[in-house]
């Protein structure tokens, strides 16, 4: 798939699409969950727009934005289809300004329409990563603030001046998934039940020197710490490398592409760029279609803020 796709140009194309990624076996009704092709019909004919079905169980009508982040949308279903795959295939993310351009639609649309995409990035669950035999990264990083207290406060665990910073915690497995957080210190005590629920104790953990692992390290399989402060990085397989790419990306997308990023909506950023860090080893096109799958069940309910358009 590529920017000269027909369905970024055709509706009925784009809609097909979006029907084929959605319901690979055929439609299925949103409001009863009825999927008997003998009870499902397509409307037909001038009265009615292409794509609305009717549910002959519950008697509801339905097109491929009902029951999505898509529903009660006016943006046409080709530009739905575009930004998902502009979002889906760019490695830094795109920012709500440069989807306005791209597309010719307002900032603020654009805006509302990234975050529903990124509703749409949220994984279905979070089973725990790791297991026996697997290792799993965990660090935090910071994010805002000034550009000559990062290092120092990343250093100084425990004695931040971290005021005007978000914090982000994150787990990895090596070769696998990555669950971020945000999270308003990074205490022993704040970061403890997260890394138990999310990490399988039969896993190797492995953290920097910080206080806030010592005690948590103890639950799992093994817990390896290397020493960042005194410049040791790697030692055998104890190392937080995963996770320093992992954060990196992160970064330039936070400092290359959004250049500032609110605190009410970090989670959703959060949640765009664990999707793009677990897919990978995907395709441009088959990121795209799980965007639209997931699209599935999801409605994007808050109100639009005031600064929406600075985000
Ligand atoms: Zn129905």
């Amino acid at each position: 798939m590529n920017l000269t796709d027909p369905i970024f140009h055709d509706l009925d194309k784009a809609r097909e699409w979006l029907e084929a990624q959605r319901w690979p076996d055929g439609p299925i009704c949103p409001h009863c969950g009825n999927s008997d092709p003998d009870k499902i019909g397509g409307l037909e004919g001038e009265a009615h727009r292409k794509g609305l079905y009717k549910c002959y169980e519950c008697r509801e009508q339905f097109t491929v934005q009902v029951g999505s982040v898509m529903e009660r949308s006016h943006i046409p279903l080709t530009k739905w289809a575009l930004a998902m795959f502009l979002m889906a295939s760019s490695k830094k993310s795109m920012s709500a300004r440069q989807v306005a351009r791209m597309m010719e639609i307002p900032v603020k649309t654009a805006w509302f329409l990234c975050h529903r995409i990124r509703e749409a990035m949220k994984p279905a669950t979070r089973g725990p990563l790791g297991g026996e035999g697997k290792i799993v990264e965990a660090d935090e990083t910071y994010i805002g603030g000034k550009e000559t207290n990062k290092h120092i406060s990343k250093r100084k665990k425990g004695n931040l001046g971290g005021k005007g910073k978000m914090v982000v915690f994150a787990l990895v497995e090596r070769d696998g998934l990555s669950h971020s957080f945000r999270v308003a210190s990074v205490t022993g005590e704040m970061l403890r039940p997260l890394i138990v629920t999310h990490v399988n104790r039969k896993s190797a953990l492995m953290t920097d020197m910080g206080g806030q692992y010592f005690h948590v390290g103890k639950e799992f399989a093994r817990h390896e710490t290397v020493n960042h402060g005194a410049d040791e990085y790697v030692r055998g397989d104890a190392h937080t490398n995963t996770m320093e790419c992992r954060f990196s990306l992160m970064k330039r997308a936070v400092y290359g592409t959004h250049h500032s990023i609110s605190e009410a909506h970090l989670h959703r950023y959060l949640v765009e760029w664990d999707f793009k860090f677990n897919t990978r080893k995907v395709s441009d096109t088959a990121r795209t279609a799980l965007i639209v799958k997931q699209a599935e069940g999801r409605r994007l309910m808050y109100q639009r803020p005031k600064q929406a358009a600075n985000a």
